[in-house]
């Protein structure tokens, strides 16, 4: 496990001087299968996976949940050993935050809207981070999750926006067997709230079944969407939206492939989740 940039750089220089490809998995450790899948993805193209362990403190707001955030840093070791990551870099806040850091990476526009609205710091934390681990591990390829489809979208138009010499990848979400898509906040959920959780793959699930149906209008799966939710009460809903990808805008009527997202709260513990949603061939 490496912790300082300077011998995480020694040590990448010395791989890229051998030729070898170089892959980076950012993540706030509290590992899971969704991550370890990332991780697999990342040692089937690259030569070199480099997975960060980084509780990122300007992502959250205060009163969010920074401080009891699951901090599991052994048990990540040996789940990361089992897919055979090359390097956990797991740095200090001082290390990635020099004392006085003043300069953020901002991405307008698609920030602004769904989780952006109701956490209106969170993406200026995430895009000024991942630039930072950009600039500590230089990657070839970089992995991250449809599971937080906003970020993945804000994150590629980031690269694409300051043309960095690095590809993207952003990988199929990993659930449970019951549905619920994996994530380091399940482990606030009790039994209950567990339970409760469902719900949220539940509203995507039935919107799927509307299209199959061949029921295209926008409006009318919102609403059984979110009457889903009406019928769980320890969940509240934030939003569902039906989108398209690239823009984040909503759509009337699902002609092409939508992205539909949703976020609640259950309990104290938000959640989100999304689905992609493919209007059925028609037959002639
Ligand atoms: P986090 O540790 O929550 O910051 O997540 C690190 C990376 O893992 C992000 O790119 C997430 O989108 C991704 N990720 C989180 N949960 C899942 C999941 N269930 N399936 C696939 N990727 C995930």
């Amino acid at each position: 496990m490496i912790s300082t940039i300077a011998e995480l750089r020694s040590f990448l220089a010395k791989a890229r001087s051998e030729g070898k490809q170089i892959g980076l998995v950012p993540t706030m450790g509290a590992l899971h299968k969704g991550h370890l899948s990332l991780v697999e993805a990342c040692r089937e193209e690259c030569d070199l996976s480099v997975v960060s362990i980084f509780v990122n403190p300007t992502q959250f707001a205060p009163g969010e949940d920074f401080e009891k955030y699951p901090r599991t840093l052994d048990s990540d070791r040996e789940k990361l050993a089992t897919v055979e990551a090359d390097v956990i870099f797991a740095p200090s806040t001082e290390e990635v935050y020099p004392p006085g850091s003043s300069t953020t990476v901002h991405v307008a526009g698609l920030t602004e809207r769904w989780e952006g609205a109701t956490r209106p710091t969170h993406f200026d934390g995430v895009t000024t981070v991942v630039m930072k681990l950009f600039q500590m591990v230089q990657p070839d390829r970089a992995y991250f999750g449809q599971k937080d489809f906003q970020q993945a979208q804000i994150l590629l138009k980031m690269v694409r926006d300051l043309n960095l010499p690095l590809q993207m990848r952003i990988c199929p979400i990993v659930r449970e067997a019951d549905g619920l898509a994996m994530s380091s906040r399940n482990a606030y959920l009790s039994t209950e709230e567990r339970r409760a959780s469902l719900v949220l793959y539940k509203s995507l699930q039935l919107a799927e079944r509307f299209l199959a149906e061949g029921i295209l209008d926008a409006d009318r799966i919102r609403l059984a969407m979110e009457a889903e939710f009406s019928s769980e009460p320890l969940a509240k809903l934030d939003y569902v939206a039906l989108l398209e990808a690239e823009t984040l805008n909503e759509v009337d009527e699902i002609q092409s492939p939508v992205i539909a997202l949703v976020a609640a709260w259950v309990g104290k513990t938000r959640l989100i989740d999304n689905l992609w949603l493919r209007p059925a061939p028609t037959t002639s």
